[in-house]
């Protein structure tokens, strides 16, 4: 299997899978193996995995979790920028 962004070869890894729901909330599925290009970093998650985390998300409220981690967040207010106009 060749990369689909460039063309480089892949390799295994052990990956972190990142889920959005519904409600904004993030939840990391971490050691996930999947394949990962060797030359842009690009992941590539397989069919049967992806399958297994998108059932442990409509599941998600009988997950127990091993970290609960703190997120820094910065708000960007594109919409200054979209119109040119500053404050
Ligand atoms: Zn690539």
């Amino acid at each position: 299997m060749k990369c689909v962004e460039c063309g480089g070869e892949m390799m295994d890894v052990i990956g972190t899978v990142k889920m959005t729901c519904r409600d904004g909330s993030l939840i990391l599925f971490k050691g996930i193996p999947m394949k990962q290009c060797r030359q842009c970093g690009e992941q590539y998650l397989s069919g049967q995995w992806s399958e297994t985390i998108g059932e442990m998300m409509r599941r998600r409220e009988e997950l127990a979790y091993d970290e609960i981690l703190r997120v820094p967040v910065v708000h960007i207010d594109g919409s200054l920028h979209l119109s040119g106009v500053v404050g």
